[in-house]
């Protein structure tokens, strides 16, 4: 048997290169995991295209995944080898001030102990996403599908965040695989509505076939005025942008009625101001939330969505794709051909 592997590794804007890599031995409460898939993120691409300040290169590029444990480390009790099993980039320390005002997701220990590298053969499961962000695969999920677990867990937290109730009309800015996880996410939780809006017919085509209730191109449309028009003049009830703009940060606000929560579920570049009509958030009394990565919770409530239907992993992951085609990959989602694909690399 071969004690080698291959890996991608990420060596700056434009420079990926498939590597034969030692397979790695797992130390106490640690996983080795044989990927099954690892599907490709919009943080990959953004990486890829200009770098990202959680990437120093060079370093294991890919953070989602689903896969069977090869090889378990002393100490752990949950698995054995040969299970299949899911998780996601990180987990919190459980003992910072964050942590312990129950926002682990702020905890201060978190990008330091990130997972990279599942565009592999094998991945290092590191101890603490063993113990609190890996779970068996349900039997009904293929695995190409269950990967998608980490951006659909931080779905899961923004769509809590928005304080959703029955009935609720949900306007979210943003058709890409945040939008269209939020949308199904929030039907979930009871709303009666859901407007979509982008740019892309083919992405609001998707929206549409997934059960928006209506969908809006913002370039033919003012989006404001388009969601009173559906809104007896008031506004959404909720909006979530999810498209990653100064202008759509902006757009979200103006298109909620008084009362109304917003949540800023996209980063935008550091040093981005955006500026704000003070009258309607103060005397429309908006809510307006920040949003990021996920919580052990989150990440549990994902797999659930995921393993019961209610959000669909098969309409956001368009193909599946060997390691040599990762590069490849990643240009086709700047293109826009596909919302995600999955990394398999059997094929
Ligand atoms: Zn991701
Ligand atoms: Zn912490």
């Amino acid at each position: 048997m071969t004690n080698t592997m291959r890996a991608i590794s990420y060596l700056g804007p434009g420079q990926l290169e498939l590597r034969e890599v030692p397979i790695p031995q797992p130390n106490d409460g640690e996983l080795i995991v044989k990927v099954k898939a690892a599907t490709t993120c919009g943080t990959d691409l953004k990486t890829y295209r200009r770098g990202h300040r959680l990437f120093k290169p060079p370093i294991p590029f890919g953070h989602e995944w689903a896969g069977m444990v090869h090889s378990v480390g002393e100490g752990v009790s949950k698995f054995k080898e040969g299970d299949a099993v899911v998780g996601v980039n990180s987990a919190p320390c459980n003992s910072c001030y964050y942590c312990r005002r129950g926002r682990p997701q702020l905890c201060e220990n978190l990008e330091s102990r990130f997972l990279y590298g599942t565009f592999a053969d094998y991945v290092r499961i590191p101890a603490h996403i063993v113990a609190q962000n890996t779970h068996p695969l349900p039997s009904n999920l293929p695995f190409e599908e269950a990967a998608i677990l980490e951006p659909l867990a931080c779905a899961v937290l923004g769509a809590t965040y928005a304080d959703i109730h029955l009935g609720d009309t949900v306007a979210i800015i943003g058709a890409g695989a945040q939008g269209l996880m939020q949308m199904q996410i929030v039907k979930a939780m009871g709303a009666a509505r859901v407007i979509m809006l982008g740019r892309q017919a083919s992405r609001l085509e998707r929206a549409k076939a997934l059960g928006a209730s209506a969908v809006l191109s913002t370039l033919e449309v003012n989006g404001v005025e388009a969601v009173r028009e559906l809104t007896d003049g008031r506004g959404a009830d909720v909006v979530i942008e999810a498209a990653g703009s100064a202008e759509t940060w902006v757009l979200a606000v103006n298109m909620a009625r008084p009362g109304a929560t917003v949540v800023q579920f996209s980063g935008l570049a550091d040093g981005t101001h955006v500026s704000f009509d003070a009258r309607h958030l103060h005397y429309d009394e908006i809510t307006m939330k920040g949003v990021f990565h996920h919580t052990p919770r989150t990440v549990e409530m994902a797999l659930h969505l995921l393993a019961s239907g209610q959000v669909k992993g098969s309409a956001l992951v368009d193909g599946t794709i060997p390691l040599s085609q990762v590069e490849d990959g990643l240009l086709r989602m700047q293109r826009s051909e596909v919302i995600k694909l999955a990394v398999v690399p059997e094929l």
